[in-house]
């Protein structure tokens, strides 16, 4: 459904990408993995067209790189971008329904599978605990019914409660929609208990994919390792 080849990008005159392959095939989930400043999170605006890129880029067949932000979304790639962000001024309910289209996902999904943000429709985002922030940040991508969902840290920087209940969730959507997901975050382990798949990068260059199951603890240590 996406593939990314050869993908190189800059901001100004320092190169960030110097060769990114990356394929998420339909219902896969894939975990974009490297350590800090890698390449990860500017992969991911490349993708969603927030900053320029070259080399290949096409969701089902189409060339992302003739369409601007917005058409990317409309085309069903739906971004929660690093930081949570949400309409602060604006209510749980308003924030969801701002991004809504047509689809499966609803406020009534949505709140079924956050039921957090059902409580807590009426009130200003701005209230809302960071972990609720987040699962707001996750609803307003769903409401936008999209076919592959980006998860960009979902889970940074949260409380062990809160982000186990952000896992479940992830858990969930693969099971019950089978909803192909791209997702980056610290934790290795809660990680490979979701994804298919592993797209290592260092230096913004793919230095390994593969099978979850074949990322053996060495290439882990020797291109994520702590
Ligand atoms: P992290 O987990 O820390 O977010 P990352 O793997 O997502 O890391 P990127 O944020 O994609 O890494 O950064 C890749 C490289 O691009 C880094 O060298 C970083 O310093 C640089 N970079 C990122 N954003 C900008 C920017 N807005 N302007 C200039 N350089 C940037």
């Amino acid at each position: 459904m996406l593939e990314v080849r050869d993908l190189t990008a800059r901001y100004g005159a320092s190169q960030a990408l110097f060769g990114v392959d990356l394929t998420v095939a339909e219902g896969q989930a894939v975990a974009l993995m490297g350590r800090n400043g890698m390449g990860k999170t500017t992969t991911v605006k490349a993708i969603c067209r927030i900053i320029p890129s070259q080399g290949t880029l096409t969701l089902e067949g189409k060339d992302l790189h003739r369409l601007p932000s917005f058409r990317v979304a409309r085309l069903g790639v739906g971004l929660v971008p690093e930081g949570r962000r949400c309409f602060r001024d604006l209510t749980v309910r308003e924030n969801l329904l701002a991004t809504a289209r047509p689809g499966d996902w609803t406020l009534q999904s949505v709140t079924a599978l956050f039921p957090r943000l059902g409580e807590r429709a009426g009130q200003r985002a701005a209230s809302l605990s960071g972990g609720e922030q987040q699962m707001l940040a996750i609803g307003r991508a769903l409401m936008t019914n999209p076919r592959l969902l980006i998860l960009d840290e979902a889970t940074e920087g949260l409380a062990p409660i809160i982000r186990q209940e952000i896992w479940a969730a992830i858990a969930r959507l693969r099971q019950e929609t089978g909803m192909a997901i791209l997702l980056i975050d610290k934790s290795i382990r809660e990680l490979a208990q979701v994804s298919d798949r592993a797209v290592i990068v260092e230096r913004g260059q793919t230095v390994w994919q593969g099978a979850m199951s074949d990322l053996t603890p060495e290439i882990t240590e020797r291109f994520v390792g702590v």
